[in-house]
């Protein structure tokens, strides 16, 4: 026997008075499913429980079959098992018979529904065609949502109604051959990544990057220990904060007396963008009495385009004194660095350390989101949510999605279909907003089944 534990899988349960088509459907979902996981033998002569897949995504199936009451009875004793099968359910499929229309019966299962805590989806059985179909409406006056409309004995609609099922059980897990049949290799990192955060201090020559190095040094009265630096002649330098380790990298021409001769552009331009690569943040460092030049503009425009998470640091602001000037320089950074509109601005002097205290938080919080990982049941929720405000064109869909790393937060979708480009900046706008990742870059991938 296996000690693995498995998450617990999320249960869908089919109620509805007797012959509305509740063994004829939970037998569709049986045909029409991928695989069968497992089948128990149920507590009759049917099956009544089982776990189901479809589209890769896991839950477990109950039809409760013979267990629900007739008619009248029904308030006053739903049975135990019916009752512990529908509270403990996260969807419950409310099914009802489109060829009779509403009955007395179901609308007392329906006003005993309306009052249960778990979604309810109500669904209209024997929709064998189009006209059929349209006797669904109907069944709005149940009050319990837009009724779905399936034909459990001819499989009308019933990969539409399963799609349906598994988008609103989103914490449903996937299936381990899923995931390989649409080669997913990201390594899934474990939460609370415990290495120090690594920043690189970017900007032209004598902007006042080694000044700033030496302010928030000093600041701390740190421990300074020397690192070996990810390229050959990098140093990198690990200081022990108040809030614990950072690491500075490539802070060779920072800590010599005698600088390396970083004054060509295209040299320090090469180990700017190593150093980025090699960073959880960067600082980008610009001289505010120099406003944005062009070479601060290619600076940026390279370091934006590594998908690190950005701070923008007006330095030397102290010689700013002019109103109109300090105005002036601002909206020259909104203007000439727009790409980086996500990204704070912090004014400060390096020289005279005004401003410096503000870096800290603003570089954790960073730090943080870059690192963060959400809940996979949230960013369900959350692409589920936004597809239902705005569907993709085509019918196109999202049918689940993990984070599947951190740093940059990197998301995959598992879609049906090809998703338009302008659809997965909506989505990602969407996940943005709802997860507070600020100006954090996340990365989006797609993932089609045999991509
Ligand atoms: P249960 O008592 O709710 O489990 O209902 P059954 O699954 O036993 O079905 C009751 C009757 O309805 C059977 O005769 C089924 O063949 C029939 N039935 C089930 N689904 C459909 C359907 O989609 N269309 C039609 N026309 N008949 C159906
Ligand atoms: P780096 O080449 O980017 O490392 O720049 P440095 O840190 O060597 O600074 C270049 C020059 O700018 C030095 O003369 C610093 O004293 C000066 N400097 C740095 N920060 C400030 C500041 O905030 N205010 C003023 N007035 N001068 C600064």
């Amino acid at each position: 026997m296996s000690e693995i534990e498995e998450t617990p899988l999320p249960i869908v349960v089919i109620v509805g008075r007797p012959n509305v088509g509740k063994s004829t459907l939970f037998n569709r979902f049986i045909g029409e499913q991928a695989a069968i996981v497992e089948d128990r033998p149920g507590v009759t002569r049917d099956r009544k429980e089982l776990e189901a897949e479809w589209l890769g995504r896991r839950f477990r199936l109950v039809d409760t079959g013979g267990w629900l009451p007739a008619g009248s009875e029904l308030d006053a004793k739903v049975s135990r098992q019916v009752e512990a099968a529908v509270r403990s359910a996260d969807l419950i499929i409310f099914l009802t018979d489109g060829s009779v229309g509403v009955t007395d019966e179901d609308e007392a299962v329906a006003s005993w529904l309306r009052k249960v805590s778990p979604p309810v989806m109500l669904v209209v059985n024997k929709a064998d065609n189009d006209r059929r179909e349209a006797d669904r409406w109907e069944f709005l006056s149940l009050g319990l949502g837009e009724p779905y409309p399936v034909s459990a004995l001819h499989g009308r609609r019933a990969g539409d109604l399963l799609d349906e099922i598994i988008s609103r059980v989103p914490d449903a897990p996937l299936s381990d051959e899923y995931v390989e049949s649409y080669g997913l290799d990201e390594e899934i990192v474990p939460v609370g990544d415990q290495k120090p955060p690594r920043v690189a201090l970017i900007g032209r020559p004598n902007v006042g990057k080694s000044t700033l190095f030496n302010r928030l040094v000093g600041e701390d009265r740190s421990v300074v220990h020397d690192m070996p630096g990810t390229t050959r002649d990098a140093i990198d330098t690990l200081v022990e904060t108040e809030d614990g380790p950072v690491v500075f990298v490539d802070t060779a021409g920072m800590r010599r007396r005698s600088r390396i001769d970083d004054t060509a552009e295209y040299y320090s331009l090469v180990r700017a963008l190593r150093a980025v690569d090699a960073s959880d943040i960067a600082l980008f460092v610009i001289d505010a009495t120099q406003g944005v030049t062009a070479q601060d503009q290619r600076l940026a425009e390279r370091v934006d385009a590594a998908g690190c998470p950005i701070l923008i640091l007006l330095n030397k602001w102290e010689l700013i004194e002019d109103v109109e000037d300090r105005e002036r320089i601002e909206n020259e950074v909104k203007r000439k660095l727009y790409f980086m509109d996500d990204a704070p601005v912090l004014k400060i002097s390096a020289l005279t350390g005004k401003g410096v205290h503000k870096l800290r938080p603003v570089l954790q919080e960073a730090i943080e989101q870059y690192h963060r990982r959400v809940p996979t049941r949230d960013v369900n929720r959350v692409i589920a949510d936004a597809q239902q405000r705005q569907p993709a064109a085509g019918g196109a869909k999202v049918m689940y999605a993990i984070q599947g790393a951190t740093d940059p937060p990197t998301f995959t979708l598992f879609v049906n279909r090809e998703l338009p480009h302008t659809y997965l900046r909506y989505l990602e706008r969407s996940i943005r907003e709802a997860f507070g990742f600020g100006s954090t870059p996340l990365k989006l991938r797609v993932r089609k089944r045999g991509d």
